[in-house]
């Protein structure tokens, strides 16, 4: 018998769409021009590395000049703070949150051993900040504050233009990662005006790996990390991933055109799997708020069982999820981002993360429906768990 694959790890990474597979093939045979040369090889690649730019700008709505190619969200990240924290050296504090990606996280961390005063916020028990904490925060020598638009484990949204209106009352750089918000709500750089710095990732919106985005604002400081030629008006030096720009700009405009199924379509799969489960699996409870979230993600704790338990059981099955916890040198750490919503231990652990994408379909939810519970029974009847314990992991 075949078995059934179901994928639903789109915050992970996603399928690369076949339509953006095809457009990008010709740029990595006949048409290899290097765009910034004068002859004709170059010439026809430049003209659709600028096209590749209109693209992506429509999807946030953004200008052409405002897009800086990069190789990947984790590098976008790392720009938007280097290059602020270099442009006004003599500001030597960073706002961040505890649940940012480790792109920002870890780089932030570094940066507190390196002598930089950092502030991680805290949040809530539904994944949300005090925005009162934010503003109490800022200093005269705060740099840049950078917070996420869309969490990638739990999909909670933080509200990014309340936040931008507290930060520029005191005359602050702005940051977001919205990797994990591109294509699945609407992103408008034109009235989310108090964005300065956004950073985008291809692969998280069926582009390939290897290509990312960071949106500068018109008008605000930069400093480059990497030194070398004019490529991207010197803002991000080295010979251009044409190929993968071009795919790009194609998922752009794809992910522009699929939005509304995203809201709709997705979110409806994503609900009936969120509200089926809750009703076949006792003692489940949803991770993140209940409604201020990306409409692709469902992220579930079970209480009394292992959340890598639960993912291999899955996949021998064929079903593709991720969980809220790493394994790392033998043990099983709960995510930082259950960790600082105060999820206590029994069910940090055992939760699991399903991402949907425009490609999944309602006979995949009908599946993860049906295979699930018989899974969580039969992992909780050997289950090491006590059902007395639950203690709040720090
Ligand atoms: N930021 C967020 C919120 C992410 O989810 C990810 C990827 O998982 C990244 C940054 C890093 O993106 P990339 O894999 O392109 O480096």
């Amino acid at each position: 018998m075949v078995k059934r694959m179901v994928y639903a790890d789109n915050n992970a990474t996603t399928k690369v769409d076949e339509v953006v597979v095809q457009e990008m093939l010709p740029y990595l045979s006949e048409l290899y021009g290097n765009p910034s040369s004068m002859h004709l090889f170059g010439g026809q690649v430049e003209k659709k590395l600028a096209e590749a730019r209109e693209k992506t700008a429509a999807l946030i709505n953004a200008q052409p000049t405002e897009i800086v190619f990069t190789s990947c969200g984790t590098e976008s990240d790392n720009l938007a703070i280097h290059s602020t924290l270099m442009s006004s050296p003599e500001k030597r504090h960073i706002i961040t949150t505890k649940v940012e990606h480790p792109a920002v996280l870890n780089y932030c961390k570094q940066l507190a051993k390196q002598g930089y005063g950092v502030t991680f916020l805290s949040i809530d028990r539904n994944g949300l900040l005090d925005l009162n904490e934010l503003h109490d925060s800022l200093r005269d020598d705060t740099a840049i504050v950078s917070i996420m638009y869309a969490n990638n484990e739990t999909g909670v949204l933080f509200p990014i233009d309340e936040i931008g209106k507290i930060v520029k009352e005191r005359g602050v750089v702005l940051h977001t990662d919205a990797v994990q918000a591109a294509g699945k709500i609407p992103l408008d750089l034109e009235k989310s005006e108090t964005i300065d710095l956004l950073s985008l990732s291809g692969h998280k919106f069926h582009a390939p790996k290897g290509v990312g985005v960071l949106y500068i604002r018109r008008g605000t400081k930069f400093r480059p990390l990497l030194i070398g030629g004019h490529q991207e008006r010197g803002r991000r030096p080295g010979t251009e991933n044409t190929a993968s720009i071009i795919a790009l700009g194609k998922a752009s405009e794809l992910a522009f055109a699929h939005l509304n199924a995203e809201l709709t379509r997705v979110k409806a799969l994503r609900d009936r799997l969120e509200k089926e489960l809750l009703a076949r699996i006792p003692d489940a409870m949803v991770n993140g708020h209940p409604t201020q979230r990306t409409p692709n993600t469902l992220n579930i704790s079970f209480r009394y069982v292992e959340g890598e338990a639960i993912l291999l059981m899955l996949s021998e099955v064929g079903i593709a999820a991720s969980s809220g916890s790493a394994c790392t040198s033998g043990s099983l750490e709960p995510s930082h981002v259950l960790r600082a919503m105060g999820i206590p231990f029994t069910a940090a652990h055992g939760s699991v993360r399903f991402s949907l994408s425009r490609f999944n379909t309602d006979e995949d939810i009908e599946y993860i429906i049906a295979q699930l519970p018989p899974i969580i029974k039969r992992l909780r009847e050997i289950s090491p768990f006590g059902r007395e314990k639950e203690e709040v992991m720090d």
